[in-house]
């Protein structure tokens, strides 16, 4: 192991991981009674598979625990500090959010909502979109938050699989420097959806919008309405929020989370994770559109009544430094992004970074994709300068919080740029075969989770079916997770990238993201996608698209020696048959590189969902470059 990454913060909690490894659920329940309860569980874990409910007969309620729990010791304590795309800034105390928070609920509560309606949230990211998922808990309602990104179309199909009466927007959205008029899109998207019986607006770009008679102004709404607002006292099993999957692998599915079990695992996760501290000022770059927002810019961090960034914009608008000017400007000490944000601060240069003060940085965390071994080194150097651990976390939509990280709250390990490192504390995880059968340390296989986790989504909206189909109909009572893993001697875990993307070439069984890292480590590419396609002899052929570093150009000698590159590498077997130049990738607009896509334009069919794809231009562009490479193969 190359002791050059051991940087650990070093207070080390043995007790934790062996009361774990002994009996995860008694573990779990030591963790609740971190978070409040109304009333206390009779039973931590009630498992008919593949049904688990936690802490049944306890009665609790999120946004008391995000919000009352931490305002009752340090109500002036800084929340948020939003900054918007524009330059503009609000702060916001626990005792500010907690007041914004009853206000709205008391409105909703006056609009007829009840326990258990659903209510869309289409804002972007303001306050008031933190303040709407609360509002939601506080009163018992399930709230389903679409990215502010989507179409008229994707909203439309979420809310009306949802049947939400309620839709809170705003008139626009800043998205660099243009505003996008998301009022009009809902009204768009809702035309003839009778169930929904009110839209409220928030004015925040100040732009035109037409109102009908279902609209209501926020200001207007929410403005004269009473401060205190009692939480509603909820099972621990009540639904908190349904949350559509990022669409990666196919159709989005509607994960369903409950609350008394999701609350401790995000609780427990981010403290070991993040190893938060009252001084921190945190930032995670998620959305609070995708599940890394719900767990880790909202519940978690409120939680612990940490005080966090919250920023509205693209991340390089106006320029590519905007990020570093953010950590430098509010001393941000935990930064949490994903790896394809990373590979673009890196192709922009490391003068950008290097020309703004980063000196408060402390911890750095990933999630969303595996992370290339040359990406980890330049975010551990050029971003930590070799002092900050990074926490690659692993985790879906569906398991509520972070199931494999390494926990520099409770423990110092060495890290390895590129592994995600252990199971948290309660998880059990194997890596297996087709038949279920555990593979042996570095052999590859496929994902499982084989015990139960409070954070566990409670089903699929609406659709027990697909949810046993989906996730337990491979193996028996294991967890099948649809990533491609292998745990290394040392016990760490490696992602190669989802199950249906694996390659078979010639009896071999290759992981996307072990020949995508490869390209990746060479000096000229930025960022790679591979898939495979069918072929007589070998079984599956490789294809592989490259987006070169800022500057470059592409040419014949350039593609040889990338052949060249991972035929050393990993050896000939790997040697891609067809290798592509693009300017970019197809991905879903939580960032993720949709490698189903490549493969069907490749194939010349497009089938399946392709709504959260992020720029439909990228299809179109990786058409032209097969179209091109195939005109110069016939010449
Ligand atoms: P869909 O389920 O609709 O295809 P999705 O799986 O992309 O979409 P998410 O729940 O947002 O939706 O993403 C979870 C997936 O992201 C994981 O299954 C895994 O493939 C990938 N992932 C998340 N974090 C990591 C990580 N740290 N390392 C490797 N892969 C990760
Ligand atoms: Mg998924």
């Amino acid at each position: 192991m190359d002791s050059s990454y051991d940087v650990g913060l070093g207070n080390y909690d043995s007790i934790i991981r062996n009361v774990a490894n002994k009996d995860s659920i008694k573990f779990w329940e030591s963790q609740a009674h971190n978070i409040h309860w109304f009333e206390k569980w009779h039973t931590a874990l009630e498992w008919n598979p593949p049904f688990a409910r936690w802490f049944v007969g306890g009665k609790t309620n999120a946004a008391y625990n995000a919000l009352d729990v931490i305002t009752q010791k340090k109500p002036d304590k800084k929340a948020i500090i939003w900054e918007g795309e524009n330059g503009e800034e609000r702060i916001l105390t626990y005792a500010d959010l907690l007041q914004e928070v009853s206000k709205l609920a008391n409105a909703l509560k006056k609009l007829g909502v009840k326990k258990g309606d659903r209510v869309t949230i289409y804002l972007p990211m303001v306050p008031e979109l933190i303040i709407s998922l609360l509002a939601c808990a506080r009163i018992g309602a399930i709230h389903t938050v679409i990215f502010s990104g989507f179409s008229a179309k994707s909203i439309r199909d979420r809310i009306d699989d949802s049947k939400s009466k309620i839709v809170i927007t705003a008139d626009g959205g800043r998205r660099r420097g243009t505003v996008i008029k998301l009022k009009d899109i809902v009204d768009d998207a809702i035309k003839n959806l009778d169930f929904v019986e009110h839209v409220i607006i928030l004015e925040h770009t100040h732009n035109d919008v037409k109102f009908t008679n279902k609209d209501k102004r926020w200001d207007e709404l929410v403005g004269p309405m009473d401060v205190c607002c009692e939480s509603e006292m909820l099972d621990s099993t009540h639904p908190l929020y349904i949350l559509y999957t990022s669409g990666t692998t196919g159709k989005p599915k509607g994960v369903l989370h409950g609350t008394g079990g999701y609350l401790t695992h995000v609780f427990s996760t981010f403290k070991w994770i993040f190893d938060i501290k009252d001084s921190d000022v945190y930032f995670c770059t998620a959305d609070i559109g995708w599940v890394t927002g719900h767990s880790y810019v909202v519940y978690g961090p409120l939680m612990h009544g940490a005080t966090q960034v919250i920023y509205e914009g693209s991340l390089d608008y106006p320029t590519p430094a905007r990020i570093w000017n953010l950590v430098s400007k509010y001393g941000i000490t935990i930064l949490y992004t994903t790896p394809t944000a990373l590979r673009m601060f890196m192709k922009n240069g490391d003068d950008i970074p290097n020309s703004n003060n980063l000196s408060s940085l402390r911890l750095l965390g990933t999630v969303g994709e595996p992370i290339n071994p040359k990406v980890w080194k330049w975010y551990f150097e050029t971003i930590g300068k070799k002092r900050c651990p990074i926490v690659d976390t692993w985790w879906q939509t569906e398991t509520g919080g972070a199931i494999i990280s390494t926990v520099p709250g409770l423990e110092t390990i060495p890290l390895k740029p590129g592994s995600a490192a252990k199971p948290v504390p309660g998880i059990h995880l194997s890596v297996v075969d087709d038949n279920g059968n555990k593979v042996k340390s570095d052999s590859k296989g496929y994902l499982v989770i084989e015990n139960q986790w409070p954070g566990m989504l409670l089903t699929l909206w609406g659709d027990d079916e697909k949810y046993k189909a989906v996730y337990w109909s491979k193996y028996k009572n294991k967890y099948y997770a649809g990533d491609y893993a292998m745990m290394d001697t040392d016990g760490y875990m490696w992602l190669l990238g989802r199950a249906d993307d694996v390659l078979k070439v010639a009896g071999h069984r290759l992981g996307t993201i072990e020949l995508e890292s490869t390209l990746v480590s060479h000096k000229s590419v930025a960022e790679a996608a591979v898939c495979g396609v069918p072929h007589e002899v070998k079984g599956e052929s490789i294809i592989a698209f490259v987006v070169l570093k800022s500057g470059l150009l592409s040419d014949a000698q350039l593609k040889e020696d990338l052949i060249q590159h991972i035929r050393k590498t990993i050896g000939p077997i790997a040697t891609p048959d067809k290798l592509y130049f693009v300017e970019k990738l197809p991905k879903t607009r939580s960032g993720k590189i949709m490698r189903r896509l490549l493969k069907a334009i490749t194939q010349n069919e497009i089938t399946g969902d392709v709504s959260t794809i992020e720029d439909e231009a990228s299809i179109d562009e990786i058409k032209k470059a097969i179209a091109e490479l195939s005109q110069t193969l016939k010449s």
